[in-house]
């Protein structure tokens, strides 16, 4: 169906006032609400919001089975997981209008009529993020149609503030969690029981069938991670068929059952397997090195084509759903089940890149030959990693249409609720029910509603500022190069924050102040709190671009001159300033009661006081000049000025002090030998790292390595070299994110001071200090020296 515009939707009204169902009229209601009982918890939760729609549309209450002049009816339809969302409004006499459908459209049925015959807009979460347009009159025209959205199965998004997902029609089934070792091979039931099945159900790996009974610690709790079934015995497919078939004794209305592979590696490398994955013609690859995903695609497939094929004969509404993603993304060589449904899990973001859209067609072009339901696992994730809006409206609208000419049906897209990227989340749900939609219009509705018609235009313009940055902008720097993986990399302060160019946040700035004070007029309250919401979000945003000299810094990150690290070190008062700012905006924005369901900022507020400000990080890039007079002067200026975090100024004046410093490399009997002198190393090096683990406590240090390339290098383009720290507690797992200093191209001759600030979390207990040192010529020598971990926490 095709949802009608606001142009298209104010001629129906018009046209239709004679033949005019009545809900509301003049203040008072004149339908009641007649319902089967008993009905499912989410069509009484649905019933119950409308009720509360129309009270705050109209002032009027509705009542259910009260005497009214009119009637709405409620019937259920028993329906398939594939058509529970479709739902019929008819009206079979003039007092009397009948919902009929799947338990899924009775639930969105009724904010669709709010949306679509009196201008209700569920912009964001709760009743303060709705617009109800002011009226005393709510009438629905006498024409019958059907609701049914285009993605019918899943339609869902994760970190959810689930009530608003479920009015804008979210579909929580098929879902594609790794169940396998939960009822299709159970393994604490085998545990339990002792009852083993054949060795055969479990994988061969280097040459050893998994004995999973002894080896029951390395997978547990969860055993969800790191093994997977053998995918050609018939021990194992008759295992899987069984207990899928006592599941369903269990759960006969469950719908689908998931056949996820584990999470991460552990696929079967026995005879009949890798026999099923040698192929005449190499997959399509889309991630990955070889080395990091082997193809195990046919053998996984022919798993699920056999579980499927046995257990629709005697179930054959059930769905099957799977992933395609790590060592199965490959399409397979044959058919699939018709009932199947695989999710290609992907990032929307990667597409806006023409040659990754190229790949992305062709692979999706290999999977449609497979003949299964498609669907997409997306990672549209925002301000729970990213420090700017993350938004592409127009790319959702590209990256939907485009999904739907291939027939896809399911979408489930990872992120959080976020105030400060707009119509983002809105989009979304909208484009799975249509999406053919008419984007410019969804987006030119949300502004007008969200803010106000005279203000909109401004917000729309800022918007427009952010849906450009990622292509034109951060696509230029260093951030790009993630975009050959499953998902861009995600990090606070990425990258992607050098693509600011001087200016760009003064004329966000100066939109978002014209937009605040057009809303100011308007007679909505709702309207004027949340442009105020979107103001604050900028201001955020703002502060996180001012806090790491986003503006000032050039598109690789570095400092290319030294009038560039005076400059940044004449802006550290401000940039200090800007970070306190974000810090108490993050508090405010979390305390906010109205704001509860901003499920980003939570995440943003926890990763803030686990990493070092950005201030920290980028003023010990100034160390490369600390040579030049006058950054040195800039340096000396930083240390006595009073005002500044002691951090900062201990930083400072460990660049500008030569001679001692208390360097803790040489007080560890171990690694003092790294402190002193050169280390000459000689490439190419296992991975590119030139590494050492340290132990290391708690806080704030500073880094700093010098790397002196040989005047005789041969270099290429590509050479590259940087400094990475990453903290790692004591069972040697990440404790913290990498942090890296931009790449450098190096020069024969040169040598490179590299420093960097690192905040060691309390579970750290090893730095792990990495030289990178990429596409140099093999025997190439360069010397490391002056190494040193140097505390600067203040006291
Ligand atoms: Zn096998």
């Amino acid at each position: 169906m095709k949802m009608k515009t606001g142009i298209a939707l104010s001629m129906f009204l018009g046209a239709s006032t004679l033949f005019a169902f009545d809900v509301v009229r003049d203040g008072k209601a004149c339908a009641s609400i007649a319902m089967p009982s008993p009905l499912p918890k989410n069509v009484t939760d649905a019933v119950a919001q409308f009720q509360n729609d129309v009270a705050n549309l109209t002032g009027a209450r509705l009542k259910e089975d009260g005497k009214a002049e009119n009637r709405i009816e409620l019937v259920l339809v028993p329906a398939s997981l594939e058509n529970d969302d479709t739902v019929h409004v008819g009206f079979p006499r003039k007092d009397t209008m009948r919902l009929s459908g799947g338990a899924q459209g009775l639930v969105r049925i009724f904010p669709v009529l709010l949306e679509k015959f009196a201008g209700v807009r569920y912009l964001y979460p709760t009743d303060k993020g709705t617009f109800y347009p002011p009226t005393k009159d709510f009438r629905i025209p006498e024409k019958e149609f059907t609701h049914k959205p285009f993605f019918n199965f899943t339609r869902a998004l994760s970190n959810q503030y689930n009530p608003w997902l479920d009015i804008l029609g979210a579909k929580w089934r098929p879902n594609c969690q790794h169940d396998i070792p939960f009822y299709i091979l159970p393994v604490k039931e085998y545990i339990r029981t002792g009852n083993w099945p054949p060795p055969e159900v479990f994988p061969m790996m280097n040459g050893k069938r998994l004995d999973m009974k002894a080896e029951t610690k390395k997978f547990s709790p969860s055993f969800q991670s790191d093994w997977q079934p053998c995918h050609t015995s018939r021990a194992s497919i008759e295992e899987a068929v069984k207990n899928i078939f006592e599941e369903l004794r269990r759960e006969p209305d469950r719908g689908y059952i998931s056949l996820s592979p584990n999470d991460n590696r552990g696929y079967c490398e026995c005879p009949e397997c890798a026999m099923r994955n040698r192929r005449d013609r190499k997959a399509f690859r889309m991630f990955g090195p070889e080395y990091l995903y082997k193809d195990h695609s046919n053998s996984y497939f022919h798993w699920c084509n056999e579980i499927a094929k046995r257990v629709s004969e005697k179930y054959p509404d059930l769905y099957f759903s799977t992933l395609a993603y790590r060592e199965v993304h490959f399409a397979p060589d044959f058919k699939l089940h018709p009932k199947l449904i695989v999710y290609l899990c992907f990032d929307f973001g990667c597409s806006q890149y023409p040659d990754i859209f190229e790949k992305q067609k062709k692979w999706i072009g290999e999977w449609a030959r497979t003949g299964c339901n498609l669907g997409i696992w997306e990672y549209g994730f925002g301000d729970s990693y990213y420090t700017l809006p993350r938004v592409g409206f127009k790319n959702q609208g590209k990256m939907f249409r485009f999904l739907a000419d291939n027939n896809f049906r399911a979408f489930f897209g990872e992120g959080a609720e976020s105030v400060g990227e707009g119509p983002k989340r809105y989009l979304y749900m909208k484009l799975m029910e249509n999406p053919y939609a008419d984007v410019d219009a969804l987006l030119k509705g949300w502004y007008t509603a969200c803010v106000g018609s005279e203000a909109a235009p401004y917000l729309a313009r800022y918007f427009d500022f952010w849906e450009n940055y990622w292509p034109e902008q951060a696509s230029g720097t260093s951030f790009s190069e993630s975009r050959i993986a499953v998902y861009h990399t995600m990090t606070p302060f990425g990258p992607y924050m050098v693509g600011l160019r001087k200016g760009d946040l003064a004329k966000c700035r100066s939109l978002m102040e014209k937009m605040l004070s057009a809303a100011e007029k308007s007679r909505d309250p709702g309207q004027k709190l949340r442009a105020k919401w979107l103001m604050a979000s900028f201001e955020y945003y703002e502060a996180c671009a001012k806090a790491c000299f986003a503006e000032i810094l050039s598109d690789s990150g570095a400092l290319e001159t030294p009038e560039q690290a005076v400059e940044l070190l004449r802006n550290l008062p401000s940039a200090i300033k800007a970070n306190r700012k974000r810090l108490a905006l993050l508090e405010k924005f979390t305390t906010d009661p109205d704001l509860k369901w901003w499920r980003g900022i939570y995440r943003a507020k926890e990763k803030a006081s686990m990493n070092s400000s950005p201030a920290e990080t980028e003023l010990a890039k100034a160390a490369s000049f600390a040579s030049d007079p006058y950054v040195r002067e800039e340096l000396k200026t930083v240390v006595r000025n009073k005002t500044l975090p002691l951090t900062i100024r201990y930083i400072a004046n460990t660049i500008v002090r030569s001679e001692k410093e208390n360097n803790l490399l040489s007080e560890i009997p171990d690694f003092a030998f790294l402190a002193k002198g050169k280390h000459s190393v000689e490439l190419p090096l296992k991975n590119g790292e030139w590494i050492h683990t340290v132990p290391m406590k708690p806080g704030t240090y500073l880094v700093r390595v010098r790397v002196s390339v040989p005047g005789d290098a041969v270099l290429s383009e590509q050479t590259w070299l940087n400094l990475r720290l990453q903290a790692r507690d004591e069972f040697g797992k990440a404790a913290g994110a990498i942090v890296d200093t931009p790449k450098i191209s190096p020069e024969a001759g040169h040598a490179y001071s590299i420093l960097n600030t690192v905040k060691l979390g309390d579970k750290t207990r090893f730095l792990q200090l990495i030289v990178n040192l990429f596409h140099f010529r093999d025997g190439t020598k360069v010397d490391i020296s002056d190494v040193a971990v140097i505390p600067v926490s203040s006291p």
